[in-house]
């Protein structure tokens, strides 16, 4: 009796120790599968209001995206004060404000180059020296949260003469042997390229801690885009309609930048006219030749400079842009003042998946 007692011991002993392995096995399998399977579909959003309009980080990456999130937001909040003309602590202004050469860091000495650059490529339309003109129709400390009309007159012809005359990039100069600039008066403003720059060093920072992390970062429309969506397929961007909330037009993006420019977000009301923040460097007004200006490129300086360049150049000037754009790795989608499209030759391939 012992003895049977003993034996259905030890049977019951290596039922419940084989149980025991098979219950741990299924729980090592299942959390293998959990981690082999959690990253390339899972994206984490992050949004804050930096460079005076809403960003959006949409990442999936085996690295920390909470970090890369906040050395994101940092880094655009960096930017967005060190190049504030208008702010007394930054840069811009004191180079505005200097009478003289004044040497600069690296990082100021480029990003103006590089403006420079645009501005004789676009002919003057993008101009990065209009810092007077857009003081004077108060688009300085315009943003997105404060967009009220209230508080903004049309400036009168005298004014607009005399911001006209202490603009212009060609007034510029550069001493490429002492980092030094030199600005005879003008006000430099870099609007139209620091969402771009800020946008290509988010990219910069996601890529640094993960080469292949995916998703994509949003400024006020512009986007620059990490990697393709759950690593293979597109992401599908919305062109929108200037005059309506629908979409115009869906491109398909797997990597590269798009950047739009238009009439409808920064702008005010005065007797039935709209007046917007994209100044014509040869009238000092508003620009009259387009809504909306949309423009593909492969970083997202490019597209965020030929975007507000394409909207100042507008349907007058369209066979220069669409001879001269796409030269520079640029596809531009313009819609005029009456709402036609014109695209340049090379857009169509962004708007279907082939
Ligand atoms: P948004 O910032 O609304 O996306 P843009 O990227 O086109 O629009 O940049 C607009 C900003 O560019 C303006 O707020 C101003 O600082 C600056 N800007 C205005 N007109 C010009 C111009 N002709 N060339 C270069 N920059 C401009
Ligand atoms: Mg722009």
């Amino acid at each position: 009796m012992r003895k049977r007692n003993r034996q259905d011991l030890n049977r019951l002993s290596k039922v419940s120790f084989f149980s025991l392995l098979v219950l741990l096995s299924v729980v090592i399998i299942i959390v293998v599968i959990a981690v082999f399977l959690r990253n390339p579909n899972m994206y984490k959003d992050f949004e804050q209001f930096t460079l005076g309009t809403y960003v959006h980080l949409k990442i999936s990456t085996k690295s920390n995206p909470d970090l890369i999130s906040k050395e994101i937001f940092a880094e655009m909040d960096r930017i967005s004060q060190k190049f504030d003309p208008y702010k007394k602590d930054s840069i811009l202004y004191e180079l505005n404000h200097s009478n003289d050469w004044l040497e600069v860091d690296d990082e100021t000495f480029a990003l103006i180059e590089l403006a420079l650059r645009y501005a004789k490529i676009t002919d003057g339309a993008f101009d990065p020296t209009l810092g007077r003109l857009i003081d004077l129709w108060g688009f300085s400390h315009f943003s997105e949260k404060f967009s009220e009309n209230d508080g903004f007159t049309v400036p009168n012809a005298k004014e607009i003469e005399e911001a006209l005359n202490k603009s212009g990039y060609e007034k510029i100069q550069l001493d490429y042997n002492k980092k030094a600039i030199k600005t005879n008066g003008v006000w430099i403003d870099l609007g139209g390229l620091a969402k771009g720059y800020a946008l290509e060093r988010a990219y910069q920072i996601a890529k640094t801690a993960d080469p292949e992390c995916s998703g994509f970062v949003e400024a006020g429309g512009d986007i620059r885009i990490l990697g393709p969506k759950f690593g293979k397929d597109f992401w599908i961007i919305g062109i929108k309609n200037p005059r309506g909330t629908d979409s115009v037009s869906y491109i398909y993006l797997k990597s590269g930048s798009v950047a739009t420019s238009g009439d409808y977000e920064r702008y005010f009301i005065k007797d039935g006219l709209r007046y917007h923040h994209l100044i014509n460097p040869k009238t000092g007004f508003p620009a009259n030749g387009a809504i909306s200006a949309t423009v593909i490129s492969d970083d997202a300086i490019s597209a965020d400079a030929f975007s507000t360049a394409a909207f100042v150049l507008g349907v007058q000037n369209w066979l220069f842009t669409r001879t001269v754009f796409p030269k520079n790795n640029s596809e531009v989608f313009l819609i005029s003042p009456d709402q036609k499209i014109y695209k340049t030759d090379g857009f169509s391939m962004y708007e279907k998946i082939y």
